[in-house]
């Protein structure tokens, strides 16, 4: 290669290198198998050694790779974060043994760990509490995460028996167990929210939230794995990870003592077959020389310790043909491709679909063409998804798959909103998967939970033409004669049925709401709006700019609410299900004057704090006498203001001169500290 060439490449690589690390730690939306990408790192990297003169101290493999997220306080780290030399290879493996053995003699011992697929933590604990979790960030300075870190249960916020240091600092991954990243995905598409790609991405996602308690909500686990202190305390590291283990944290079982590399590439093959029996991910094994005398040795590169090193395994890819691209429509009218494969083995099981998620990866990234051999490879979820397409075995004269214009079930021309990838079917009045699909959601368990009505009740009713809207549910008991000559249903099973609907007239408003199935109003974001706007008149005419004051409120979210309420259908709707005595209205929790020091004064509590959730700030104020508005106006007396409050609302409440006070000056005017 010319220096010439070389200069264009390493700049090419350099450039598409930060995207994907942009996409990885901000986004956490990865475009780019973890292979691919070590690939070209390591490519970078050669180049970089033979060209010296074209090394930019900027590189992509001079940097740890993260990057920090502006909302949360950037703090730096006391010892560096750094990253792991990586390798897919037993022969390099091979060599940093040799390499060690170069440096320390032969005497050593190994530790070796799963490599978690999550995201590194470091939490520093004083006095046998935790005061501080930060994420790697740059590996020089990361975010201060502790509001969030604080609702993982395995993570102790109080140690336990003694023996630990004064201060100190322990560093682990926080990830996802693979059930409860199906679970929470599973409820985010159906309420037409946007999925995760796999469990990482939903664990780093989660840490990176504003609203602690949605984080709570999400459970979360975390393995430690480093232990540092200002004096050492332990001669090794798995004398350590013993240590830590009483104290409280959560280590993991599987680490082995290995004396050997022998014993290494045993333990390494036993997990690469294993690995899919755990309940987490892992991408491969970390490898670290036991002493802490011979850590110190060998010392560091720029980037990672000299003796430890992670072996990635590939994950396992199969070859297989497209048979055909189909679709399923979803009740809010959302359109989903689905892969039809010819059966094949993969990690265990057989193959047959997998997600292709939006018209842009069948027509952009994959550019796929009918029966196109395909690369499938399995990650966190059990619906595979496809890597590539092996061009090799193109058919020269195959037509390049199109993703449909028109819905598949009831033929109306899709639409795509600008900026979002799913295409939908608008036909909502008359698009069965549609109809039935918002019955059935309303009836459901986290919805309404009416008992005596099931999925299948809902799709005959809607066949006989009982049922097409959620309103004619509540009309049935009109029609029990009928209902009953029918002959599908007994008598026993019409009444059990009969009672339960009525019974769920007094579910409470945020059941409704979330039951009434407007886009991206998922169960949290129903309570959020219940409990903001107290009733569905306030909600109905609430303005954008209103909207986006609710905690948790998005621009995505708002939008799709006014386009909800802007639609008559939808009003008539909800005066039918008024008229039949469905609660719109939150019943306030009654409360108790505990004092009368705020009364005549309002608030609006923003960002996080340290001891209380908002909610419960909420409370102490009215309980206080002191009211919560919806929105900064000129009206507003004070505006509370933890941490990581949204840059928009500080800058109107300075607008208009109006007083930030924070939690403790607000239980000064309380006099409760
Ligand atoms: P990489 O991101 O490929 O450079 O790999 C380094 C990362 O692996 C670390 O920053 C940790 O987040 C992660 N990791 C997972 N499991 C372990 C482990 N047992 N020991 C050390 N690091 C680990
Ligand atoms: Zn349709």
């Amino acid at each position: 290669m010319s220096p010439a060439e070389a200069k264009t490449r390493i700049a090419s690589l350099s450039s598409e290198l930060k995207q994907h690390n942009y996409n990885y730690y901000v986004l956490a939306m990865p475009t780019i198998a973890d292979f691919d990408f070590d690939k070209k790192l390591e490519e970078l990297n050669a180049l970089e050694k033979e060209f010296p003169e074209f090394l930019d101290p900027d590189s992509p493999t001079q940097k740890v790779g993260g990057d920090i997220t502006k909302e949360f306080e950037t703090v730096r780290h006391r010892w560096p974060m750094l990253s792991l030399g990586n390798t897919y290879n037993e022969q390099e493996l091979l060599d940093f043994d040799q390499r060690i053995r170069k440096a320390i003699g032969d005497n050593f011992e190994y530790v070796c760990e799963l490599k978690f697929d999550g995201l590194s933590m470091s939490l520093t604990y004083e006095n046998g509490s935790l005061v501080r979790a930060v994420t790697r960030g740059d590996g020089i300075q990361g975010d201060d995460v502790t509001t969030n870190v604080r609702t993982i249960n395995t993570v102790p916020k109080r140690l336990k028996h003694s023996g630990y240091p004064d201060q100190f600092e322990i560093r682990g991954e926080v990830f996802m167990h693979l059930k409860a990243f199906e679970r929470l995905n599973n409820e985010r598409l159906e309420n037409g929210e946007l999925q995760y790609a796999n469990p990482r991405n939903f664990a780093s996602g989660t840490i990176k939230m504003q609203d602690s308690a949605e984080v709570a909500r999400r459970p979360l686990d975390c393995f430690m794995y480093f232990l540092y202190t200002e004096k050492l305390l332990f001669k090794t590291h798995w004398e350590s990870l013993q240590a830590v283990k009483s104290w409280g944290f959560h280590t993991n079982e599987n680490s082995r003592l290995c004396g050997t590399i022998e014993d290494v590439f045993k333990f390494i093959t036993y997990w690469d077959k294993n690995r899919f029996g755990l309940s987490y991910d892992i991408d491969g094994i970390v490898i670290k020389v036991n002493s802490y005398a011979q850590q110190q040795e060998l010392g560091f590169t720029a980037k990672s310790p000299r003796w430890a090193i992670a072996y990635k395994y590939k994950a396992e890819q199969v070859q297989t043909e497209l048979l055909a691209v189909t679709y399923q429509v979803g009740r809010t009218g959302a359109v989903t491709p689905v892969a039809n494969l010819k059966p094949v083995q993969l990690a265990g099981t057989t193959v047959k679909r997998a997600t292709l998620h939006n018209a842009d990866e069948i027509e952009k990234r994959l550019k796929l063409h009918e029966h196109d051999w395909v690369f499938v490879e399995k990650g966190g979820e059990i619906i595979p998804k496809i890597i590539s397409v092996n061009l090799d075995k193109r058919d020269p004269s195959a037509k390049p798959i199109r993703y449909i214009a028109h819905c598949p079930v009831c033929g109306t021309a899709l639409i795509r909103k600008e900026g979002e990838a799913a295409s939908y079917c608008p036909n909502e009045e008359g698009c069965q998967p549609q109809i039935v699909g918002k019955m059935q959601h309303f009836i459901s368990r986290k919805a309404m939970n009416i008992d005596g009505l099931g999925d299948e009740t809902i799709e005959t009713l809607y066949q006989n033409k009982f049922i097409s809207h959620i309103s004619d549910i509540y009309g049935l008991n009109a029609h029990s004669e009928e209902l009953k000559k029918m002959g599908r249903f007994g008598e026993k099973s019409i009444n059990n049925m009969l009672e339960g609907i009525e019974k769920s007239k007094t579910m409470p408003f945020e059941k409704v709401l979330f039951g009434l199935g407007i886009r991206y109003v998922g169960e949290t974001v129903a309570r959020k709006l219940a409990a903001h706007f107290k009733n569905i008149d306030n909600l109905a005419a609430a303005s954008f700019d209103e909207l986006i004051t609710a905690e948790e409120i998005g621009e995505r979210i708002a939008l799709s609410i006014l386009e909800y309420f802007s639609d008559e259908g939808h009003k008539a709707e909800i005066q039918k299900l008024k008229d039949y005595g469905l609660q719109f209205i939150t019943v306030e929790k009654e409360v108790n004057l505990a004092s009368e020091k705020l009364s005549g004064m309002s608030f609006i509590i923003s960002g996080v704090f340290e001891k209380y959730s908002r909610d419960e700030l909420k409370d102490i104020i009215e309980q206080n006498g002191g009211k919560i508005l919806s929105s900064i106006s000129a009206k507003l007396n004070y505006l509370v203001a933890g941490d990581n409050m949204g840059p928009a609302k500080l800058e109107k409440a300075q607008k208009l001169n109006i007083p930030i006070i924070s939690d403790a000056e607000l239980f000064k005017m309380i006099e409760i500290i």
